[in-house]
């Protein structure tokens, strides 16, 4: 999808501060951090949302938590406690649609969310 944003990161055809890479997933800083660690994780595969997932996406979907997750070890925030989000549609207020996962961490972020 050539006009998608986060497949243009994909192609690297628009810069991103990466952190993770692998043959499905890449992980990168968002560009307005929301906490002192912001990073969001999405597919090579472009999807639009969570809506558009069939089951053949299970795997991936799992793939991108467990990425989040990693990094959140190796970052060292793990045990103090992160969260991660996928904003789906309107009400969700989803900007970009491609989809990914957001993983918030760094501070005490409060619950419920807006
Ligand atoms: P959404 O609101 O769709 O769940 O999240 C989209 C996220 O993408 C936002 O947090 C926004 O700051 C981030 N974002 C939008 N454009 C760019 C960009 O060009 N680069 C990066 N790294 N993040 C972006
Ligand atoms: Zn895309």
């Amino acid at each position: 999808m050539s006009d998608c944003l986060f497949c243009r990161i994909v192609a690297g055809t628009i810069p991103s501060r990466k952190v993770h890479e692998d043959e499905l997933s890449l992980g990168f800083h968002d560009i307005s951090p929301h906490a002192p660690q912001h990073v969001l994780f999405i597919p090579r595969k472009h999807l639009s949302s969570l809506n558009e997932a069939t089951a053949e996406d299970r795997e991936l979907l799992g793939h991108l938590l467990f990425s989040a997750a990693k990094y959140a070890r190796e970052n060292g925030f793990a045990d103090a406690g992160y969260r991660t989000v996928i904003n789906t549609n309107r009400d969700a207020g989803q900007t970009v649609f491609h989809i990914h996962v957001h993983l918030l961490g760094g501070r005490a972020l409060a619950w419920p969310p807006g």
